[in-house]
Order: C-alpha cells, then structure tokens, then sequence
C-alpha cells in the first residue's frame, strides 16, 4: 500500500453566542478546507511573536459549532473502522487545549444518547458490520489504557475496584529484539457484542471519574487510549487478520507558562507538556526528510503511539478548537501543530499472518483427509476399531482356515495391522482354550468346563455385561457431573459467580456501590437526601429517567407490535398453502401451471405477506436500536449516579473534617481512623442533648438528638446534624 499523509480534520466546540470576525471557515470541496483566525485588535498587542492579524490553516475539513457527532463519525471515524474491519491499523486523536471538546469528540457528552462520541458510534458500526459478513469469523477485544504522569493504568481491570489511579494494575512497555512494543498488564477484555463492549467502555470511563480528585484532574492531565483489537479469518483458513484501532483523547495542550500554577499541580502539568513536547519532537523528526532516529522512546504515550506516528497505520487527527476570545492563541497553536502533523506519512499495511496452531489443525485435518482417500482408494474404511461386520467376516475366515487340512492353504486378510492383530488374539485364545480342556482330562475333580460352543457364548455374554457396565458408569458419571454444575450455577450460592454470567463489568462496580448506599446511616441517608435535591445535575439525571421510561413504553409497545405482525405473517403463510391444498384438492392447479398463470387470490395472500414482512423489519430494526439507545441511557444514568455519590462522599468528608476542626463536636480521632471520621463516645453518652456547647455549636441547640453509642454512626449523625444546619442556612441565604 502506498504512502499516506496523516489526514487532519479542525473541529470548533459549540459555544453560547458566536463571535464574528474571530474565525472564518471556508470548505471547498471534500477534501479541501481553510480554516482563518483573526486575532482581535485589543489581544494582538500582547500577542507573543506576532505581526500579522490573520493566520490561514488547510485541513481536509474544518467542522463549525453545529456540527453533530453523527457527521463527525460518519466524516471521520468510519472511513479509518472499514479499514480496520479490512485488517489495516487505524488511529484517531484529539489533540486541543483543555475544553475544547476532546473527551466529547472521542468519548461523548455525559447526558444526551445522541451526543454520544467516537468510541461508542465505532463499536456499534464494528459489530454491525462483524454481525453482516458471514463470510469471516471474527474476534473483537478493547483494552482502556491511561498515562499520567508517565505511567500505565489499565481502566479496564474488573477485579479493582479503584478509588485512586494508583490502585489500578499498573501498565509497564516491553520492547522485544524486534523492537516491537508490548504492554505489560494491559487487559486485553473479550467483547462478543455491542453491549459487551459498551459496558466496558463505562467500567473504564468510571474507573476513570472514580480515581479523578479535584487535585489531580486526570481527565485534563492524561492521555486515554481506548483500542479495539479485531482479528479476522475465513472458516478453515490458517491466516489471520489482526488489526487495531486507537481512539484517543489526549491530555490538554495548554501551555505551562499560560497554566502557571504552583506546587503540584506545576509538575502535572510539565509532565503533560513534556510528553506533548515529545510527541511534537518526533513529528519534527517525522517531517524531516532524511531523519533515521525518531525519538519515539522519550515518553509512554509516543512509544505506544509509535505506529501510529510514522509506521504501519492509517492515522487521522481531530485539533479541537475553542474559539473563544481568551483562547485564540492556544487555538494558533493547535492549528500550528496540525499542519506539522499533516507532513507526517504512514504505510498502512495489511496485518496478515499464518497462525502456527491453526496451521497445525489444518495440516492434521489434511493427513486426514489423505489417509480417508487412501482407504477409499485401497477399498478399505479405516476406523480405530474392526467394525463388527468386518469381525464376523474375518472369523469365517479364520475359521475356513484352520478347517482346511490342506497345509499349501494361506490366510490372506490383507496388508491391516488390525486384522492381523485380531487373528493372533484369536489363535491364542484358541490355544488357551485347548489347553485348559487337556488339563480338565488329566484331573477328574476339576469340574467340567463348558464345551468350547458354550464358552464363547459365555465369553460374549462377558464382553456384553463388560460394555453394559461402562455405559452405565459413564451416565453416571455426566449426571454426577450435571449435578455439580447445577450446584456450581445455582443462584442460590451467591459466593459463587456463574462464569457464563453475562453480568457487565460495571454491573458489578454499581452494585459495590449500591451496597455502600446502603450500608449508609440514616443520618447520612437523610443528608444525601438533602444534597441529591439541590445537586446541579439532578435535571438531567431526571431527564434521562423520564426519557428511559418513555423509551421503554415505545420498545414495550413496538415489541407487542412485532409479534403481532410476526403472528399475521404466520398466518398468511398458512392461508396460502391452504389455498394451495385446496386449488390441488380441484385439479386447478395444474391447469394453472400448464396455462402458465398465477392464481389471483394466491398472489393477493403473498402481496399482503410482503407488505407485513417488510413492516416487521422496519418495526425490527427501530427496536433493535431502541435497544441499544436504551442500554446507553442505563449506562449513562448509571455513571451520573456514581458521579452524584462521588460528590456527595466529597462533600461529606469536608463537612466533618471542618465541623471536627472547628471542635464543634466532642470526638476525637483515633489514630487508625480514615479521614479522622472514627470517634469515640462513651456507652453513657446514649443520648445526648445538643444544648450542650461542646457538642453542636451553634446548631439546633433545644433538639435532643438520639445517639447510638456506635461511634461511626455518631460522627455520622452529628456530622449530619451541621450538614443540614450548613444547607439550611446556605437556602436561607439565598431566599433572601
Ligand atoms: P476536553 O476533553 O477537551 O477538555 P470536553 O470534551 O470535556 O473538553 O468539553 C468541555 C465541555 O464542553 C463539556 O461540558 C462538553 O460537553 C462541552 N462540549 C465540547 N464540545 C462540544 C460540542 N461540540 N457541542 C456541545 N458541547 C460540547
Ligand atoms: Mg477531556
């Protein structure tokens, strides 16, 4: 495959009010768009480096604020997943200053299902198009990697349930002597459907949210690659097709000087600039022509991006643009990067390759299939065992054989090892036999055996009672066996999990934390009460509820109506093999078939047939994407939720922390306590009335408030007791 420029896409984040004059987009045909920036007269002054006004940038097409994400997968994303469906790599990235609109291009808007991003709008197109060409077996695996501050996170471990990013299994770069980059501890998780990988997207972007505090603001701070891996091959074939596909959201372009912050917060963002100036040092050395060292090795997210960069893969960029005044130059300097990135050629190759084991699968099944042709060929069917045809057969033989007194007389079964085998069991056996009657001659008291007629039926009547044994003890084995499964999937052992259980991942972080909702107290059950009711994003969380009932009743509805349409289907059908029968039963249909004619009534049966089965695939395929609109919404819903008890486990915590700092409450922490939320209060403190100074301050002083003498649940109630006060008097306020 020839050389391909990194192609490069400008996206302008939709802001409330436009301002005229800032920027200018001018597309000309489809693969050809200026995009103009016109510093405003009062920045220009300050502007660093700057003389001119206007600055002009090409890009393959530049999308204004009302584009939808729709058109941005269609325009951008699909072309590089039929690529990868086709066995090529393929790569998409945001690049843009904080704000500008990465996160909702590659993964989405956190509210609206249809302002769902790249990565969502991928998966289902794969397995659309997976599920479509029965012509190929597939395979499809994500993995969610994070790098902050030069080291690895996998978001997609199931067993961690993270509460920092450094409880996650930490991802570390191998590189082998072919120089290919492997990454150590990065899951690699199986997705058999779009509802599989979806909810892996989640776990990730939860994870993500989870580990996030307000001090590390990981989200602006790192860089998120989210991979599909897609393996291909025909039935039968030993070559495999293996591809990739990164969709990823890199951490915020902003520069150092502009973030100017102190303390942490400085390293964080060095380490940010530092491996963006990285990535900007190899697409220097890329563009240079004639450059053999690329300095790929110098940061995390360049090594693993390295084929992405330069190499085998079909790469495409999206530079974020916030077009707001104050950020006109950190937009410059995306464009900036942009157009250097635009130098930058790659050779997508075709990831084929022979898989040895499946190579292995398919010689056998060759020798196989030789060795079939040759019994045919040779007249004989070779199986492990004689069948008992060919038994009976070679008995006649042997016994024509040894009957025969003429010594010249040859026993002739064939060049068959088995055969061969069996006639010497059975002159040995016939010896044995021979000897044991002499014996019974020479020593009367023996008791007699059996004529030799006899015990070979008694022989046989062994070797029958011999296979009826193992029969049975192998049923008895497998029901033995249904029953430990049974067990072993009995919903009634909860610690054990079925494995087979279709449970999403983010399933099981949810109802972690539903169980922490529940394992709250009633006092901080009331004051999270309380903080849902004035929690910003409760408008859309109730949105959403309301949408997924509405989505629900219609998928209720539409599936009632598809088995009625399915029902009429049926019906029609039957109708018409009865007009058949009875068009048969008069003769008619022959007369009809020799005329060459169609039976009128038969035709108005089928029409209408048609028109239903086309109704039941419309009404089908609108409920199939109803479907996976309402998983997204659950799952949308489901990370608002998370989002609403991370805050309010926030909130919480600083309410304590200050009621305790301030002495408001007589407790103090024991050393083992987290976050200094352990106290202690005596059995005789039961119950205590807030008049008390020491205890409330100011708060509530008449209400005599119950304590439990558990000293978690009493730094819950009196902390709650502040909370409410602190909530009360801030709606005060604001009545007033
Ligand atoms: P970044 O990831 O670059 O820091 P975000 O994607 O988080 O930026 O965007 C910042 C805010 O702007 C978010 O609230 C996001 O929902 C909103 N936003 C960004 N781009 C758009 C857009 N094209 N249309 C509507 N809202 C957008
Ligand atoms: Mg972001």
């Amino acid at each position: 495959m020839e050389k391909q420029s990194i192609k490069i896409y400008a996206r302008v984040r939709a802001a409330a009010g436009r301002r005229p004059g800032i920027y200018a987009v001018h597309n000309a045909g489809a693969s050809a768009s200026s995009l103009e920036i016109t510093v405003p007269r009062d920045l220009a002054d300050g502007f660093v480096n700057n003389k001119r006004e206007t600055y002009r940038f090409r890009f393959l097409e530049t999308f204004d604020q009302d584009t939808k994400q729709e058109a941005i997968f269609e325009r951008i994303a699909r072309p590089v997943a039929e690529r990868v469906l086709a066995g090529y790599n393929g790569t998409v990235f945001a690049y843009g200053q904080t704000g500008s609109g990465k996160t909702f291009t590659i993964t989405g808007g956190a509210e609206r299902y249809s302002d769902r991003g790249i990565i969502p709008r991928t998966l289902s197109y794969i397995f659309q198009e997976v599920q479509k060409d029965v012509s190929k077996v597939y395979t499809v695996h994500v993995s969610y990697l994070e790098i902050y501050n030069e080291c690895g996170y996998d978001l997609l471990d199931p067993r961690h349930e993270a509460s920092k990013l450094e409880d996650l299994p930490k991802v570390t770069i191998m590189e082998d002597p072919d120089q290919n980059i492997h990454l150590k501890n990065l899951s690699l998780q199986p997705a058999t459907s779009e509802e599989e990988a979806l909810n892996l997207l989640f776990l990730g972007d939860t994870n993500r949210m989870i580990a996030e505090t307000p001090m590390n603001q990981a989200s602006t701070r790192s860089h998120c690659i989210f991979t599909i891996h897609i393996s291909s091959k025909e039935p039968g074939s030993a070559t495999v097709r293996r591809s990739k596909l990164h969709l990823v959201d890199l951490a915020g372009s902003e520069r150092v000087a502009k973030t100017g912050v102190g303390g942490q917060l400085l390293t964080e963002a060095k380490y940010i600039n530092l491996s963006l100036h990285y990535l900007e040092q190899v697409i220097i050395a890329l563009a240079e022509k004639n450059r053999s060292h690329i300095p790929y090795r110098n940061s995390m997210m360049t090594s693993v991006l390295r084929d992405s960069l330069g190499g085998n893969c079909m790469t495409t960029m999206i530079a974020t643009l916030s077009m707001e005044k104050r950020n006109i130059d950190e937009s410059i300097s995306t464009c900036r990067f942009a157009q250097r990135v635009a130098l930058i050629k790659n050779e997508a190759v075709l990831n084929e390759e022979v898989d040895p084991q499946l190579m292995i699968g398919r010689l056998k099944k060759e020798v196989q299939a030789l060795k079939d042709e040759i019994a045919l060929l040779s007249g004989e069917q070779r199986t492990a065992e004689l069948t008992p045809e060919e038994t009976q057969r070679l008995q006649e033989q042997l016994r024509n054989f040894l009957e025969d007194s003429d010594p010249e007389q040859l026993l002739d079964v064939g060049a068959d090892m088995r055969k061969i085998h069996y006639c010497f069991t059975y002159f040995k056996r016939l010896l044995h036999d021979q000897a044991e009657m002499r014996e019974s001659v020479r020593d009367p008291e023996r008791p007699p055996s059996a004529p030799p007629g006899e015990m070979k039926k008694l022989r046989d009547l062994l070797q029958q009672r011999d296979s009826e044994i193992n029969i049975l003890v192998s049923m008895l084995k497998k029901e033995k066996k249904r029953n430990q499964d049974m067990k072993y999937h009995n919903p009634q052992h909860p610690t054990e999990r079925d494995p087979h259980s279709s449970t999403p991942p983010t399933a099981t972080r949810t109802s972690a934390l539903h169980r922490k909702t529940e394992e709250m107290s009633l006092g901080r059950q009331e004051a999270f009460e309380i903080f849902k009711r004035d929690y910003p994003g409760r408008v859309h969380i109730e949105d959403n509820k309301v949408l997924l009932k509405q989505r629900f009743a219609e998928a209720k509805s539409l599936g009632e109506e598809v088995n009625n349409v399915r029902r009429r289907i049926n019906e029609l059908k039957a109708a018409v093999e009865q007009r058949r029968m009875q068009q048969a039963a008069r003769g008619v249909s022959s007369i009809i078939q020799e005329a060459n004619e169609c039976d009128p009534e038969e035709e108005e049966l089928r029409a209408q047939m048609e028109a239903e089965k086309k109704r039941y695939k419309e009404r089908f395929t609108r409920l199939k994407s109803l479907k996976t609109e309402i998983e997204h919404l659950q799952l949308l819903l489901e990370k608002s939720k998370i989002r609403l008890q991370k805050e309010f486990q926030e909130w919480w915590t600083q309410e304590t922390c200050s009621l305790q700092g301030r002495g408001e409450v007589n407790v103090h922490s024991s050393p083992s306590s987290s976050g200094g939320r352990t106290h202690s209060v005596s059995d005789e403190e039961h119950w205590v009335t807030t008049s008390s100074e020491q205890r409330v301050g100011s708060v509530s002083r008449d209400t005599p408030i119950p304590l439990t003498g558990d000293s978690q649940t009493d730094a819950d109630i009196l902390a709650f007791v502040r909370a409410r006060h602190n909530l009360l008097s801030r709606k005060g306020s604001a009545h007033q």
